[in-house]
């Protein structure tokens, strides 16, 4: 199975950066999947600059509404109209800075697939967490309370205290999580739990990013910081093993 390398642009870019960054991205040959996540103002025209190439564009969230008078808010029907195939939910700065619980990611990932897209949903433990040994209990939780009913998508593991630090867990703990999470799933999901990708987020790197592709159960990566510059995306989907 090819692995999936998603850029999460955050809040940032602007509309002059997306013609060449599109530009450099349709050039490379890949041997795993491409997703851009740029913020919602972009994904209409990235969709312009990416028809036809294969490389995927998703969005950072959606309301768990369709429509309605959600002032500020943007359904998961509307990114899709505006071309997004992913919608990145759950993500820990959403659940730091707006409050997110699992009820909440579990209803917009919800939305996400009755709108005929793919979820991908972020699970990680902050650092006390992991100090106090309850990084898995932690990621466990969230999986057994994030995900709806007939879940199918894709799961990011990110360690809160990897994002943005350039930080990242030891491979072995990487390794120990993801195979909690396939387990997981797999207790949850049966038959479709044991074919969902996880990604893993959190610092990665052109430099380190084959070793953590290697590693087994992970199926790629959610890249932040890095996604930023299509030449480090692009060196990271390199690094992934061919599948
Ligand atoms: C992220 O925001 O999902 C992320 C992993 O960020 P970074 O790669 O910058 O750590």
């Amino acid at each position: 199975m090819r692995q999936l390398i998603a850029g999460n642009w955050k809040m940032n870019g602007k509309l002059a950066e997306v013609a060449g960054y599109a530009q450099a991205v349709r050039a490379a040959t890949l041997h795993a999947d491409l997703l851009i996540c740029p913020p919602f103002t972009l994904i209409d025209r990235f969709a312009a600059a990416l028809a036809g190439s294969g490389i995927a564009l998703g969005a950072q969230d959606c309301h768990a509404n369709p429509h309605g008078a959600h002032t500020g808010d943007t359904s998961a029907a509307m990114l899709a109209e505006a071309g997004a195939r992913y919608i990145i939910i759950g993500h820990s700065e959403r659940r730091l800075d707006h409050g997110e619980t699992n009820a909440i990611v579990a209803g917009k990932t919800a939305a996400v697939i009755a709108a005929g897209l793919t979820p991908i949903v972020c699970v990680g433990e902050t650092e006390a967490q992991r100090d106090a040994g309850e990084a898995e209990t932690v990621v466990r939780q969230q999986l057994a309370h994030s995900l709806p009913e007939g879940f199918a998508g894709v799961i990011a593991y990110e360690p809160v205290w990897a994002i943005g630090t350039g930080r990242t867990p030891t491979e072995e703990d990487v390794a120990a999580m993801h195979a909690a999470i396939r387990a997981a799933l797999v207790e949850k999901l049966g038959e479709t739990g044991k074919g969902l990708l996880i990604l893993y987020g959190g610092s990665v790197k052109p430099g380190n990013a084959a070793s953590l592709l290697a590693l087994p159960e992970v199926g790629g990566a959610l890249v932040g910081g890095a996604s930023l510059k299509a030449e480090d995306l692009l060196a990271i989907a390199e690094a992934a093993p061919r599948g």
